[in-house]
């Protein structure tokens, strides 16, 4: 089964700008929590399991945000661009995903970054039985009804009404045809993919949302959301360790944590053998559980043969950061007996804190011998262990 995600993020966010800020990113590309709104989004629905496709519509002037906070995933189309309304970017969007031919879409706001996969879940589970399915709130307000003057003319029973929020999931097909032939009819301006569907003559059929699930749309929704749900949006730290051995060959030079060290051998490798930066890689990808040095960069493959070893280790930085973390320390240690490491030690801090974009105090690079004891001793090889601690945001 295909699932794609249709993300709609082309919105001016003009009204969370009420501040005179003009100049300011909108609203999708604003953090929330520390990590930018559309970064959130797009990354609950990359981490879904059943999801097999992602799209985000953007507006064309925010492509360099847009590159800015979004990574490359295996599960990531390149964004389409919107058009003059909410209907027409969803339009765009669904055109492109029509190659992809897939089974069933979700269409979501990208201002609804604290969508989580239960309510995905619903939605996805009643498309077995229906053609649409909207994720909503019943309203549990009483509602007035209210004259231009703010004098209220009466009650609204609220028996039956809901608050439509996203995902809306529709099977692909149908609600293609139905923007398709709303385009074509003239009607440009439905604020939502349940109006489109029943415009069509769809029926659409309403599950459970969550309060959580709200649109951040002012400046007091964004500023509110800095304050809410602490417990489950906590950052998480986590922390990870790599080892790595490499053993000696003929040569004049090592290179040690991103420094080459002139020495009576080499260190014997398919890359260039940096042991401290394949530990320190290991380290990284340990703490965000996403494999090994080996796993993402095979020694069988040619590509990586005499490879420089930063490529490794800013690869790992960039899986960190696609997931919204940040690195808080490394910390790298040395066995050897040679060659001297003291000497260098502040170019192999400054080299890793380039690497991973990070502050050189953040940044520990440690030797120590083993007393002439074990093959580093017998000066066979150089071990390194390393750890990191890397902050995620919470709800992951
Ligand atoms: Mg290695």
């Amino acid at each position: 089964m295909r699932i794609a995600v249709l993300i709609v993020a082309a919105g001016r966010g003009t009204r969370s700008r009420d501040d005179g800020a003009s100049r300011a990113a909108p609203k999708q590309y604003q953090p929330v929590r520390g990590v930018p709104m559309l970064t959130r989004t797009v990354g609950v629905f990359l981490r879904h399991a059943a999801v097999t496709h992602v799209l985000p519509v953007v507006h064309g002037e925010d492509l360099s945000y847009y590159a800015a906070c979004i990574l490359p995933d295996a599960k990531l189309i390149a964004p389409s661009l919107g058009g003059a309304s909410r209907q027409a970017s969803v339009r765009h969007g669904l055109e492109a995903l029509a190659s992809y031919a897939p089974d069933r879409v979700l269409i979501h706001d990208a201002a609804r970054p604290f969508v989580d996969a239960v309510v995905i879940d619903r939605v996805l589970a009643a498309l077995d039985a229906h053609v649409g399915v909207v994720a909503g709130v019943a309203v549990a307000d009483t509602l007035k009804r209210v004259d231009a003057g703010g004098s209220v003319i009466d009650s609204v029973a609220r028996a039956g009404l809901w608050r439509a929020q996203t995902p809306q999931g529709f099977h692909f097909p149908a609600i293609l045809d139905a923007h398709r032939a709303a385009f074509a009819a003239g009607v440009d301006d439905l604020t939502d993919d349940a109006a489109v569907a029943a415009w069509h003559g769809l029926s659409v059929f309403i599950v459970a949302g969550s309060e959580r699930n709200r649109k951040l749309t002012t400046a007091e929704d964004m500023a509110m959301a800095e304050q809410d749900f602490p417990s489950a949006l906590l950052p998480e730290v986590r922390t990870g360790t790599g080892f790595d051995v490499h053993r000696f060959a003929t040569g004049d030079a090592v290179c040690l944590c991103g420094v080459r060290i002139a020495h009576t051998h080499s260190l014997e490798g398919h890359s260039d053998a940096d042991v401290g930066l394949h530990a320190l890689t290991d380290a990284l990808l340990g703490a965000i559980g996403d494999g090994d040095i080996g796993q993402h960069f095979p020694p069988s493959d040619a590509r990586w043969k005499g490879a420089p070893s930063h490529l490794f280790l800013a690869d790992a930085a960039r899986r960190v950061a696609a997931l919204g973390g940040t690195i808080s320390n490394v910390d790298v240690t040395l066995l050897c007996e040679g060659p001297k490491i003291a000497p260098h030690r502040e170019a192999m801090r400054g080299r890793i804190s380039e690497v991973l974009g990070i502050a050189v105090s953040r940044v520990g690079v440690k030797a120590t011998t083993t007393e002439g004891l074990g093959f580093t001793g017998r000066r066979e090889g150089i071990a390194a262990m390393a750890v990191a601690t890397v902050t995620l945001p919470g709800a992951h």
